[in-house]
């Protein structure tokens, strides 16, 4: 049997987050009626023109910064001609020639566990088609469709990469990178569930050690990490198997099937002159000056794989739980928040991943939801820190904060959390436990040392667990060893 490697390339559409369309400004907003949000422009109408939205460009500029492109200072549109009923012109306005980004990448871990650097070739800018509204469950099982163009131009960009990646593994690795990046960046809402990222996977296999690619198929219709990983194991199954019975593959589009777990035909794959492209004449070139990318550069936060490496290799956070925490850009932030007003990363990262999750995770609310403050947070531990309150008063404490909404210090007071440091007072309870406990006292002084934890927790019960257990400690000692 021949062994295969497989050959991956990534195709992602993100729409952008802008108020209005990109030619137009009818609002992109997604929970309208059918046909509500389109007017003469965007439904292709004869005699209109064009305007392109300034907001489209700035994100697709961001997108690109965030995916370490170059961004072309002279980019173009073209048309894409193709007759389809999601597409009210006949054809879509794209770049073809002159994309608007080039050259990125990304750096996702590969199966070994190593980076990897996948190359990005390309980010372009374009207009989404309209959406066909089955009767039936699928476009396969349906008697009929209905178009709506809600979204029928709104603003998307088409991430294309190279040919880099060798698993299904590694695709769904970096369809997760991409998503968190473009969410960093805030230039998509990037739900794949709701369409707003879209991937498409081409696949290849070639013999081990076979330097030109195979034919290549193109799979469709991919709405979540799983169905990318089940569909690229599914096609990889598919092609192993004709290439050993000596078929031919050929190149082809796919539609993915997540209930059934397959993937059928919907048609030859097109090459890129099937579909006549030519320069869109409505729009005047796009230019870019440095001063804008500038401008845009600055608007850019950390991006998730920089977090990563600051959590890791400048707070020595595991890499389990740095990635716990950038992977969820809420959490990040609140980390952060934190850590601004209490510079200890890993006592920080222990309670948020421990505690503060487990309270998230019982309750109904999203970590975005809750009404914890960080500073209040970074003050309790602070108090715990400082010996005023112990471990198991704080969490019981942070359990009041997240339900009440109150200050720490007043739930302290309130439930009589405070810490007894106070010298005079431990002195008085040690003295009462050591005349009560006459026998352990002198095993104590025999040397028999484990008499101490017993004296101790004597200690603690008298004092309701309230006692700051190294001052008692001390005392302890101290009165033991010297009276
Ligand atoms: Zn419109």
């Amino acid at each position: 049997m021949t062994q295969y490697e497989t050959v991956i390339g990534l195709e992602f559409h993100a729409e952008l987050k802008t108020k209005t369309k990109i030619f137009c400004s009818c609002p992109t907003d997604f929970s309208a009626e059918p046909n509500t949000h389109v007017c003469p422009v965007c439904l292709g109408l004869p005699g209109v023109l064009p305007v392109l939205n300034k907001r489209a460009v700035e994100l697709a500029i961001k997108a690109g910064l965030a995916l370490n492109c170059q961004i072309s200072h002279l980019s173009k549109f073209d048309r894409k001609n193709y007759f389809y009923p999601d597409l009210p012109k006949g054809y879509q306005v794209t770049q073809f020639p002159l994309p608007i980004c080039t050259n990125g990448y990304l750096i996702i871990k590969d199966d070994a566990g190593n980076d990897k650097r996948i190359r990005i070739n390309r980010i372009h800018l374009e207009e989404d088609a309209g959406k066909l509204v089955h009767s039936g469950t699928t476009i396969a099982t349906s008697a009929y469709s209905l178009p709506d163009y809600n979204r029928a131009a709104v603003p998307l960009i088409e991430i294309v990469t190279e040919p880099d990646l060798s698993s299904a593994e590694e695709a769904k690795n970096f369809a997760e990178m991409l998503k968190l990046t473009l969410q960093y960046a805030a230039v998509s809402d990037v739900k794949m569930e709701q369409g707003s990222l879209r991937c498409d996977v081409n696949i290849s296999l070639r013999p081990q050690g076979q330097k030109e690619l195979g034919v290549k198929t193109e799979i469709k219709n991919l709405n979540s990490f799983r169905s990318i990983l089940r569909a690229v194991a599914y096609e990889q199954t598919r092609q192993t198997e004709a290439l050993d019975n000596g078929e031919r593959i050929i190149q082809e589009t796919l539609t993915w099937d997540d209930d059934n777990g397959t993937a059928f035909s919907m048609r030859s794959k097109e090459d890129a002159h099937d579909y006549h492209y030519f320069p869109e004449p409505d729009l005047v070139p796009t230019i870019v000056e440095q001063d804008w990318i500038d401008e845009v550069a600055k608007e850019l936060p950390e991006l998730p794989q920089k977090r990563k490496y600051r959590l890791v290799d400048q707070y020595g956070l595991s890499d389990y739980d740095a990635s716990t925490i950038v992977n969820n850009p809420v959490l990040a932030l609140f980390f952060d928040r934190v850590l601004y007003h209490y510079d200890d990363p890993k006592t920080v990262a222990n309670w948020l991943l421990g505690e503060i999750s487990r309270l998230v995770k019982s309750s109904e609310e999203e970590i975005e939801m809750i009404s914890l403050k960080p500073d209040d947070v970074a003050y309790l531990l602070t108090q715990v820190k400082e010996g005023a309150i112990n471990n198991n008063s704080a969490k019981a404490v942070l359990e009041e904060m997240f339900q009440t909404g109150k200050e720490p210090d007043a739930i302290i007071k309130e439930k009589g959390f405070a810490q007894i440091s106070d010298t005079s007072a431990l002195q008085d309870a040690v003295k009462a436990v050591i005349s009560a406990n006459p026998q352990p006292v002198a095993d104590y002084r025999q040397g028999k040392k484990q008499a101490l934890g017993f004296l101790l927790g004597q200690i603690m019960k008298a004092t309701g667990g309230q006692a700051n257990p190294q001052a008692v400690r001390e005392i302890l000692i101290n009165a033991l060893d010297n009276e």
